[in-house]
């Protein structure tokens, strides 16, 4: 099964490939270097629409569901873009879903419809430096004190944390590694909360990633997500979507490396013929297709029965494995196929390359998946 092509996703694909090629190619090089795309960036996709796909308008989105929001990531990525520009600009798909469901009107108001007019940007802080797969190890805790808490503790690896003005942030509700966790919203300026180093990386250039640190950081109770203590069942319900969303850049970015494999071989000669006429290269390309193509339609299947609310656990982490696989073997591929232009910063293949590693850490990592699915298995 396929994402079904209605008249209005043709349509959303137009406009994504539009916007990536006005707003984003000719600038997506100086984001690498500078390490972040601009706010502007945020405001110009909000305008056409484009930020709040996946949103209901209700809350200041554009409406349409989860599998609207796949069909942008993979046509960025098909355009041109890549999985870090996704991560940048698209951070509040892992930020704001949470509020949405808790259908908080001050928190809509104040953070979700900001955010979806590209006026905001918000993270999600998760992870610590003591471990990100165990989220009920979370160490950083949040005492009550009237109508605050008060927060202390640190947060790593966080995607958008150097740029945003406020963080949906996992903190415990009673002891360290207790698993009772709630999700708060910090804003930016709090007193006692500061944006630590901007981390360097292999990849994800155009994405910034932070260190987060809490002292004594007074946060009102409103800013809570939902009841106290559901903080751990709200994490685990939205990682089908940021999983997915990885699993999409994952076979995006094997398909657009495989497009850009093809044109090489077609116009690069070697020993006086086109690479595309060897027999090896050939069946090399046809293998990267199959792949890529294999994990796209997986992955589209998986993501339909979560869209129709099919409990699918099991399945996200499957897609999520098979399409991280599919692309890390389709970029070292095309990368090699390249021959040295591939290992040059000139060359597309080699920021796909060095942006893909991530996929099978990031959202729970590979063996993590395993572990969901083995269970799933009943081991
Ligand atoms: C660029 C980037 C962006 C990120 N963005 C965010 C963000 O926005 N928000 C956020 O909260 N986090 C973010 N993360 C963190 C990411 O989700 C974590 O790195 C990831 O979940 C793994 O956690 P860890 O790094 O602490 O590794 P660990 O949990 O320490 O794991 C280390 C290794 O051990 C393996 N392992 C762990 N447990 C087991 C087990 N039981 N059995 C077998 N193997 C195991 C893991 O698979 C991994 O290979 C980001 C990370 C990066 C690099």
């Amino acid at each position: 099964m396929t994402i079904v092509d209605t008249p209005e996703r043709r349509q959303l694909r137009e406009l994504t490939r539009a916007f990536v090629t006005k707003e984003v190619l000719p600038y997506l090089d100086d984001w690498e270097r500078a390490g972040e795309v601009p706010r502007s960036l945020h405001e110009t996709a909000a305008k056409i629409g484009l930020l709040g796909i996946g949103f209901p308008e209700a809350v200041g989105g554009s409406g349409g569901d989860l599998l609207d929001s796949i069909l942008v990531t993979e046509e960025v990525i098909r355009s041109g873009g890549s999985s870090g520009l996704i991560a940048a600009l698209f951070t509040h798909g892992i930020a704001l879903p949470h509020m949405v469901a808790s259908q908080d009107d001050g928190l809509i108001e104040r953070y979700v419809r900001p955010t979806l007019a590209g006026t905001m940007i918000g993270a999600l802080a998760i992870t610590e430096p003591d471990g990100g797969s165990d989220v009920a190890g979370i160490r950083t805790c949040a005492r009550r004190d009237g109508d605050h808490y008060v927060v202390n503790g640190s947060k790593t690896y966080i995607t958008s944390g150097v740029r945003s003005d406020f963080v949906t942030t996992a903190v415990c509700t009673d002891f360290p590694g207790s698993g009772t966790l709630s999700l708060l919203v910090v804003e930016k300026g709090t007193p006692g909360f500061t944006v630590g180093r901007r981390l360097e990386k292999l990849g994800w250039h155009c994405s910034d990633t932070a260190e987060l640190s809490f002292v004594d950081v007074r946060v009102p109770v409103a800013n809570r997500i939902g009841p106290e203590d559901t903080g751990f069942l709200a994490i685990m319900q939205q990682f089908a979507t940021e999983r997915l969303s990885l699993a999409t850049q994952a076979y995006a970015t094997a398909q657009r490396c495989v497009e850009l494999a093809t044109r090489w071989c077609r116009d690069r000669s070697t020993f006086g013929r086109p690479l595309a006429s060897r027999q090896l290269v050939r069946h090399r390309l046809a293998e990267m297709h199959t792949r890529a193509e294999a994990a796209r339609a997986y992955v589209h299947d998986v993501a339909e029965r979560v869209a129709a609310g099919e409990p699918v656990v099991t399945e996200v982490a499957m897609a999520k494995n098979v399409a991280v696989a599919a692309c890390d073997f389709v970029v070292d591929a095309a990368l090699q196929l390249h021959g040295g232009f591939g290992y040059l910063r000139d060359a597309e293949v080699e920021r796909h390359y060095r942006d893909a590693r991530i996929l099978g850490i990031g959202g729970g990592t590979t063996e993590i998946m395993n572990e969901i699915i083995a269970k799933g298995m009943g081991l």
